[in-house]
């Protein structure tokens, strides 16, 4: 079958590639699902992959099947599949356990070890082909009502793994009651968080480098969230303005900016970083500025990586509530798909060089 892949290491080396079709019994004790690729999304980790800036192929394979934001249809299932059966729409977890003792407790994302093993992305082959298998615990069901946002669950997950992190330190305080985010940058996973908070009932501020009228800013305020774009003002008058915030996160995909967004944090306030800035920038900080106010100020500075099962499942939940709460408005980040894996020299141009691409994706196979 066909595969969209990479030789890592080797600058755009995108290609297709021919692999084997997979069994459902490639997975051990009768645990295997067998998954129909429906549709795939890239996102820039993708491109990062590449620019030969990040990713890694299994070992003893040359090529790197790339694609992490997955949707499907399940196929055929093993003897003890017990969360999906054939006919369900699922996505698939990116994480795959290493030997820690989080990886031994499903929270793989939380892994202490150095080493971390991602399908698409590092060390094992991706979802941009016909079929993939995988075991039932990292297989998750999508609700057929939420079938149009389908490679969406993916980046939703990490946003809602980012936030709900902040949530778990911030029970430090003992009483925490964010009314006022900072969400920097209007990607996927800026508007993906933005969504969230304002489930919450916070006010959100996103963050963008571009004018207001894009496509990106009607999406803030579709959501009800305040578009702010720094090519009419600063973050700090923008800040002086509104006041500081709760809680800041920054998806923006600059290691400058996420440092920037540090001065705009209230009191006992948590930044939330979660941008893979794979090349090698450098920026000038105000580091005693930031030392006292993080000092005095008891802020908090959090990372956040990738997502278990349970940020998926609170992720759909949660796309499910912002689908009643502002229908049809998420499904507006969809905007490019391109149809076929044959077309994967569209697909990465789009991802490149189209900068009004709020998200590109394959449609791999009909239904
Ligand atoms: C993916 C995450 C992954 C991260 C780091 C992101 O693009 O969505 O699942 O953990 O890259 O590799
Ligand atoms: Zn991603």
């Amino acid at each position: 079958m066909k595969a969209v892949a990479v030789t890592p290491g080797k600058k755009n080396s995108v290609h297709l590639e021919d692999i084997q079709r997979p069994k459902v019994t490639d997975v051990t004790a009768g645990k295997g699902v067998l998954v129909r690729v429906l549709k795939v999304g890239v996102d820039a980790t993708d491109r990062e992959i590449n620019d030969a800036l990040y990713g890694n192929a299994p070992p003893g394979d040359s090529y790197l099947v790339i694609g992490h934001e997955s949707f499907g249809i399940v196929e055929e299932v093993g003897p003890n599949v017990r969360r999906v059966k054939p006919g369900d729409y699922v996505t698939a977890t990116v994480r795959r356990p290493g030997g820690s003792i989080y990886d031994l407790i499903g929270t793989n994302d939380m892994t202490s070890e150095e080493t971390y093993y991602e399908r698409g992305i590092n060390l094992r082959h991706g979802f941009l082909t016909e079929y993939f298998v995988d075991e039932e615990e990292y297989i998750v069901r999508v609700p057929k009502g939420l079938k149009h946002l389908h490679v969406l669950m993916e980046p939703m997950s990490c946003a809602a793994k980012a936030i709900h992190q902040a949530y778990e330190a911030q029970r430090r305080m003992r009483v925490w009651r964010p009314q006022r985010a900072f969400v920097m940058g209007v990607g996927q996973i800026g508007l993906l968080t933005a969504l969230i908070l304002r489930l919450r009932g916070i006010e959100v501020f996103s963050f963008a480098r571009s004018k207001r009228g894009t496509l990106n800013s009607q999406i803030v305020e579709g959501i009800e969230a305040r578009y702010i774009s720094l090519s009419e003002t600063s973050l700090e008058k923008a800040t002086q303005e509104i006041g500081k915030a709760d809680l800041i996160v920054d998806a923006t995909g600059s290691s400058h900016m996420a440092f920037d967004a540090m001065r705009a944090l209230g009191h006992n306030g948590v930044v939330v970083w979660t941008s893979i800035t794979g090349a090698d920038r450098k920026h000038e900080v105000p580091s005693d500025k930031i030392n006292i106010d993080w000092v005095l100020g008891n802020k908090l500075l959090l990372g956040s990586v990738n997502a278990n099962r349970e940020h998926f499942e609170m992720g759909i939940r949660d796309l499910a509530v912002g689908e009643m709460m502002f229908p049809g408005v998420i499904q507006r980040i969809l905007t490019n798909p391109v149809n076929g894996l044959d077309n994967y020299k569209e697909m990465m141009r789009l991802l490149v060089e189209e900068k009004s691409a709020l998200k590109v994706f394959v449609n791999v196979a009909n239904e």
